[in-house]
């Protein structure tokens, strides 16, 4: 097993397809227009599926596909049934906005992969138009409904929880997980990217959500968490339900964090808040051997020291990580491009 400096395991990649999304979400990219990443820097599936596979011949068992908006690549599908076939991979996910799962749940069910987590802010439709500046709620909603018809399990919801847009929806979005068989993880608003115009004030805390749930349903417990690096905390409501919570700004996990983030354009982060990339896809593309590629990653790895989220912690006067026009010049910089 490769550990970085802190005996981080190299654990968790989450691989984005593309940096293109079709919604705007404040939170995220409110922009319309972005500096997209050049189409012929894009990974094709086998560039990806070579890449994933060094990954787990040293130590990756988790894959998490992401973007943008992952279903927006074209025939995903095709790439899902690629990297099913690793067999390093223990677990092969998806993170979508669902406003086309719906149409694509069953072949991505057939081609084997295993879960999905849909992110979900709202249950109101026009709160989701001013949120995403989107009228697919209902498709939204679809794609929730398909993932149990194509046989999905385990399904979760990611909820931002953002002070006074959505943060008197948490009762409603837990009482929706049990009534879908899913579990909501609520996670605090963070500063990545830039031009969401974050500021502390509209962060909920993990304790203040405690204790609005504590006020409606009672007694919350935690639940013994049997995957030290799970980024969310999971909570048991007096009834048995579960939700969880991803307090990534006020309580940072960076100590367990095992994940690393592969861009489209085959760039390697080590940490949502990481300043430079690695780049894989010049040696890739330049004839590099799967050993030559597994040293420079194991190498890399073992030189981790990133605790970004902590570090961010310290930051006073802390306001969007960068400004617009740092975004504009390197678009690796958008949490979009970095994949969620
Ligand atoms: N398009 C897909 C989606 O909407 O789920 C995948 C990409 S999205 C960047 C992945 C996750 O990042 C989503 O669950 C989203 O809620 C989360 N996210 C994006 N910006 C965030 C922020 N500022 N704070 C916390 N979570 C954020």
């Amino acid at each position: 097993m490769i550990v970085d400096r802190l005996r981080r395991p190299l654990g968790s990649l989450r691989v984005s397809v593309t940096d293109r999304c079709n919604l705007r979400c404040r939170y995220c990219m409110p922009e319309q227009e972005y500096t997209w990443l050049p189409k012929q820097s894009i990974l094709t599936f086998e560039e990806i599926t070579r890449l994933v596979r060094v990954f787990t011949s040293l130590g990756v068992e988790k894959v998490r596909l992401t973007g943008g908006e992952p279903l927006l690549r074209h025939d995903l599908p095709t790439l899902t049934a690629m990297l099913a076939r690793i067999p390093g991979i223990r677990d092969l996910a998806m993170t979508t906005n669902g406003l086309l799962l719906a149409k694509h749940a069953e072949s991505l069910r057939t081609a084997g992969l295993e879960r999905v987590t849909v992110s979900l802010d709202t249950l109101r439709p026009e709160r989701m138009r001013h949120l995403a500046r989107t009228d697919r709620h209902a498709d939204v909603l679809a794609g929730i409904a398909a993932t149990r018809r194509a046989g999905f399990t385990r399904l979760k919801l990611n909820t931002v929880v953002i002070r006074g847009v959505n943060d008197d929806e948490l009762v409603d979005l837990v009482e929706f997980g049990r009534a879908h068989d899913a579990e909501v993880r609520f996670i605090e608003y963070m500063d990545v990217g830039g031009a969401t115009g974050w500021t502390a004030e509209q962060v909920v805390s993990q304790r203040e959500m405690l204790d609005t749930l504590t006020r409606h349903y009672g007694t919350i417990t935690a639940v013994a968490e049997r995957d030290p690096a799970a980024p969310a905390e999971r909570f048991r409501l007096p009834d048995g339900a579960t939700f969880g919570i991803v307090a990534s700004t006020t309580a940072p996990f960076c100590r367990s964090c095992d994940r690393s983030r592969l861009t489209a354009d085959g760039t390697w982060f080590l940490c949502l808040y990481a300043q430079r990339g690695t780049d894989l896809r010049e040696p890739l593309r330049t004839g590099a051997t799967d050993t030559q590629l597994a040293e420079l990653i194991s190498s890399t790895w073992q030189g981790r020291t990133d605790r970004g989220a902590e570090e961010r912690l310290g930051v006073s006067g802390r306001g969007a990580l960068y400004p617009v026009t740092a975004l504009r010049a390197d678009p690796h910089r958008e949490m979009h491009t970095r994949g969620g």
